[in-house]
């Protein structure tokens, strides 16, 4: 017989620490969602930060904020089936999670790599919960994809699959309801080719996705909102210990849309920066990646298409790494771009030895929690990925924002916005994150979110 697994009242006042509160907890939501490691990990990062908070907040309690926020409002799940260019049908599975619209739509990306899977979506939507709120923006939170690979397959097939896709999302989303936009493998291309379906489907032109190329209500600088952000965070984070990023030596994973602008503005911070990376290997240009190497590398990722590994042929002083990342290079800011538990343990003790102070990440939830304790120990500033890769979202807030308007700010308008919000996310961090003097951005950052939304869901009664 099947059961459906109902949420207990988890938050106890009985259990001996607040540990064992967390393991209960943590219990359920592994019961009611199985086979979801990405998802169990996410809750258990927050819960650990915020469970305490809410034992100091009855409210939260009464009103089972953390047993609510574990539960999306609601996963659509498709069949995509679209003709590649030899006439053969191809089938691949869509989701969209709809996880909260308390604070504002629905809102996040979209991923479009072969491991998307409902666990997976599911653990990025609930990271987006918080991330959203931090902003100050009003967003819910989303999340979507499909496990289609979109390396290989020609623009024809990448457009015939992104219409595919769209015939069915477009029923679930809308200006007001819900705004996705790019994650891994949805660029400025995808998008296009997703809004274009929408609009023939729908017959509306909206704000209905972010991330959009500048001729159709994009916005500047969203393309370069993630890196940017994250290095504005990281400077943040070492302003705030009378230090800058200023002549600092950083290790880059990915060389993707966020390493890419995460490069860029470190130089613009007078930095150097020493490796990039993909899912084959790393490369490790002791002379640093400039200007002149980053527009080759963005040539290469973003319009042929190719490989990290071809750096080397064209600049041969560098050495690429087969299968490696980054993490062995001595640096002292490690900046994570490409994916989910992509620092392990051993990488976080092997950059602790090498004398890396701060880790921003750009990425979501790049580092296992063994490593985030590695840093706590040693007094690594760690900027955890929902703060610190916040400014990607918050620009497309800022997107939807002049679409509503139907104006267009400037690169500098914009730009200055990103910053603001980047630095009311480190204060917010700073206010609710300091013990001793020192700044735990992880509860400072899993807190401030959390509480926004909490208050949101207590006054718009139970549902
Ligand atoms: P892209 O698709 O542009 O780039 C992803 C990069 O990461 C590529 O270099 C890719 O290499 C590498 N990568 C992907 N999967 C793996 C893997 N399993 N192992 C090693 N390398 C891998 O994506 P984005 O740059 O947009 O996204 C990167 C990260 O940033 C993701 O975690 C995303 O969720 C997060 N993020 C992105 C935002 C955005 O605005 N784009 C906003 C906030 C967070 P390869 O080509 O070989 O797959």
């Amino acid at each position: 017989m099947s059961t459906v697994i109902e949420s207990e009242p988890i938050v106890t006042s009985g259990g001996t620490s607040v540990q064992d509160d967390v393991d209960r907890f943590m219990r359920g939501v592994v019961e009611r969602s199985p086979n979801e490691p990405e998802f169990h990990q996410a809750v258990h990062e927050v819960v650990e930060s915020v469970l305490p908070f809410v034992m100091d907040h009855k409210v939260y309690q009464e009103h089972k904020i953390l047993e609510r926020l574990t539960e999306p409002d609601r996963i659509i799940s498709f069949r995509v089936a679209w003709q590649d260019d030899h006439g053969q049908t191809r089938v691949n599975r869509g989701y969209r999670v709809e996880y909260t619209n308390a604070i504002g739509p629905y809102k996040g990306g979209l991923r479009f790599h072969p491991t998307v899977y409902q666990g997976l979506l599911k653990f990025l939507a609930f990271e987006q919960t918080f991330k959203n709120s931090l902003t100050g923006l009003p967003m819910g939170a989303g999340k979507g994809g499909a496990n289609f690979d979109p390396k290989g397959k020609s623009d024809g097939e990448v457009m015939r699959f992104c219409q595919a896709f769209m015939t069915e999302l477009c029923k679930y989303i809308g200006a007001n309801t819900d705004v996705p936009a790019g994650d891994i493998g949805v660029g400025g291309r995808e998008i296009g080719y997703l809004f274009g379906q929408f609009k023939r489907i729908r017959g509306t032109f909206e704000g209905v996705l972010t991330g959009k190329p500048l001729e159709f209500g994009g916005s500047l600088i969203r393309p370069e909102a993630t890196g940017y952000g994250t290095l504005y965070f990281a400077e943040n984070m070492l302003e705030h210990v009378g230090d800058s990023m200023k002549g600092k030596v950083c290790t880059v994973s990915g060389s993707g849309n966020v390493a890419q602008y995460a490069t860029e503005k470190a130089l613009d911070m007078g930095a150097k920066v020493v490796t990039l990376s993909d899912s084959g290997g790393t490369v490790y240009d002791p002379d640093g990646i400039d200007r002149e190497k980053l527009a080759w590398v963005m040539e290469l990722k973003n319009v042929r298409r190719g490989r990290i590994s071809e750096y080397v042929e064209k600049f041969p002083k560098a050495e690429y790494r087969a299968g490696a990342r980054p993490w062995d290079v001595p640096c002292d800011v490690a900046l994570p771009c490409a994916t989910q538990n992509e620092v392990s343990k051993e990488d976080a003790e092997t950059l602790v030895k090498n004398g890396c102070k701060v880790v921003s990440e750009g990425a979501n939830m790049p580092s296992v929690p063994e490593a985030i304790d590695v840093y706590m120990k040693n007094g690594v500033l760690y900027g955890l990925g929902k703060a610190a890769n916040a400014g990607g979202v918050a620009v497309s807030g800022l997107e939807m924002s002049q679409n509503s308007l139907r104006l267009s700010w400037t690169r500098e308008e914009v730009d200055e916005k990103l910053k603001g919000i980047m630095k009311g996310i480190h204060q917010q961090c700073v206010e609710y994150g300091t013990e001793n003097g020192k700044v735990n951005y992880a509860k400072g950052a899993n807190i401030a979110g959390f509480k926004k939304v909490a208050d949101a869901l207590v006054a718009q009664g139970v549902h």
